[in-house]
Formats: C-alpha cells, structure tokens, sequence
C-alpha cells in the first residue's frame, strides 16, 4: 500500500469509522475484513445433523425423513433468526457485500465438520434466479455459496442444470404460505433430465423458509429419476 492509499484508508476510518453490520459497535482491527464483531460473530451457532423440511425436527444419522411424503433432506448450516445471520444474508443480497462470502465461508465448514457426510458422489445445484433478476442483481447468491460447498466438499456442481422459466416475485415479499407456494409452481425447468437421472444431489439455496422453492425444484428433480436429494441452505427460519 503507498502512502497516499494509506492515508486516504485512515481518513477514512477517522471519517466513517468501520462499524459492525449486525450492531453498530465500532470494529477492531482484526474485525475489519469480516465486517462484523467477535461477538456477534460468536452469537451465531452451527448445526450437526439434516433436519426434516416439513415440521424441521432434527434429523439423527443418516435416516429417513419422519415424514414420508418429503422427498429429500434439510442441511442448514444455521439459524436465521439470528440477527447476525439475517444481516449477512440480506448484506450479501441487497448490497452487494459478496466478500462476506468469506464470513460465512468458516461457518459453513464447521457444520461440515460437525456433520460429519460424505458428499463426493453428489451433484452440486445452486437454486437459479431468473435471468432478469441476476442481471439486475449481478450475481446470484445460491450459486456463490454452491462454490463454496463444492470446494469444502469434492463434490461437483452444475450451475446450468435447473432453469427459471417463469419470473416471479421475491418470495419474501409472500407471507403466507399458500400465496409463496403459488408463486414459484412450475417456475423450474431441467435443461437436460438425463444430467441428474440416477444422481444424488445437493440443492442449494441462501434461506429455507416455508420450503415452497426448494419443494418446486425437488419436484423437477424427483420427476427426472434423482436418487438422493439434500436441500443445503446457509440458514432455515
Ligand atoms: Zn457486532
Ligand atoms: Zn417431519
């Protein structure tokens, strides 16, 4: 860094004194890259197992939903209603805040670690946006993270595989069930069936709410002949 770059930076901080995105708390030095303090960073906890999408009971071991009529697994990494977490998501979405990817990257590899799965014979598949959304948006956030799990996990992944035919509303918009549920049917398309016919995959979204998108995708997925399917979100509500 030259002198002019580093003066301007203390400037800066003097100015606009870097601030943690979840509580206000000026940061410390070592905070800074993170954008987010020590302590909320330590309020945010990981998960060890798959959880049930439908009624979202922990799930032990490897087994079966509790509920039949689920189709695959949940693997949240952690809690959205932490407001840690919520901040995270909604930085990286609305404000373009990508490098908090790297926040959540050491996350994401603890619930790994706790786990405890081995992911290598599975298709990575980020939950696509309409192409009107990412244009506008600039990036898709699912497929950010999918990177993230392909390169902690040897699993590989197809970020073309499943296709927005239909644009809809942000979910988050919806708040009743019914009405998200409505929203996103038949939105998805496969490009090619044949990529995922007989294959184990993992879906990957930012945030599980009611399930209504990921529901959606498994559809399209079980539909053309996938084997396993776990739904890997950074957060569930
Ligand atoms: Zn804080
Ligand atoms: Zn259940």
């Amino acid at each position: 860094m030259n002198i002019l770059t580093k003066t301007k930076n203390i400037l800066l901080d003097i100015l606009f004194p870097p601030i943690c995105l979840n509580c206000g708390f000026d940061l410390k030095e070592k905070e800074k890259r993170d954008k987010i303090c020590e302590k909320c960073m330590d309020s945010i906890i990981t998960y060890s197992s798959f959880f049930c999408p439908k009624c979202k009971s922990r799930i032990p071991g490897e087994e079966k939903t509790c509920h039949k009529d689920v189709k695959y697994l949940l693997a949240p990494v952690t809690n959205y209603k932490n407001d840690s977490v919520k901040n995270i998501v909604k930085f990286i979405k609305y404000n373009r805040w990508t490098s908090l990817l790297n926040t959540i990257e050491p996350i994401l590899e603890k619930y790994l670690s706790l786990l405890k799965y081995n992911f290598e014979n599975f298709i990575i598949i980020p939950i696509p946006l309409h192409k009107d959304r990412e244009r506008e948006r600039g990036f898709n956030q699912s497929e950010l993270i999918a990177k993230i799990i392909c390169k902690k996990t040897g699993a590989s992944i197809n970020i073309n595989a499943l296709k927005r035919i239909r644009f809809t509303k942000t979910q988050a918009e919806l708040k009743d069930p019914e009405e998200r549920m409505k929203n996103v049917k038949d939105c998805f398309a496969l490009i090619d069936p044949n990529e995922v016919k007989n294959k184990n995959i993992i879906l990957v979204d930012d945030v599980f709410t009611t399930g209504s998108t990921i529901n959606e995708a498994v559809k399209n997925l079980k539909q053309a002949g996938a084997k396993k399917i776990i739904a890997f979100v950074f957060a569930k509500a």
